[in-house]
């Protein structure tokens, strides 16, 4: 089931066992493997279906530690999240990719 917050009664709330926050790439890949394990799910992201500059904003901020592009045009708010300015390059995972590291 898909439900727009904003389309809600003030005061309204919704109950789950596990809340995945932000439907980019990894929530979506979270919930789908937590969908038939028993729990109930929510997906829960900042945006709506299309880019809106009012919910973008919220992504904006300072980068510390290495040089980045700025965070709000680098970090897509709407569903999808930044997946929806790939330049559709997927790459394999490496053994080391599963190891833990420091
Ligand atoms: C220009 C560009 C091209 C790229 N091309 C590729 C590529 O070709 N191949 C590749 O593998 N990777 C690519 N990447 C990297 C890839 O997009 C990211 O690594 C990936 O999207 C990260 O996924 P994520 O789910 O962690 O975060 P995101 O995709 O950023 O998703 C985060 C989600 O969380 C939501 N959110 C944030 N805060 C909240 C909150 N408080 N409450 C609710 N929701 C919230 C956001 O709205 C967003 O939907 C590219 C990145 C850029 C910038």
């Amino acid at each position: 089931m898909r439900l727009d917050i904003t389309e809600l009664e003030r005061g309204s709330r919704l109950s789950a066992d596990v809340c995945v926050i932000g439907a980019g790439v990894a929530g979506i890949s979270v919930t789908r493997q937590l969908i038939g394990s028993g729990l109930r799910v929510m997906l829960l992201e900042s945006g709506g279906a299309d880019y809106e500059r009012a919910i973008q904003d919220l992504a904006a901020g300072e980068s510390v530690g290495l040089p980045y592009y700025p965070l709000d045009e680098t970090r897509l708010r709407l569903f999808g999240g930044t997946s929806v300015i790939w330049g559709g390059r997927i790459a394999q995972m490496n053994p080391i990719d599963f190891e833990p590291r420091t």
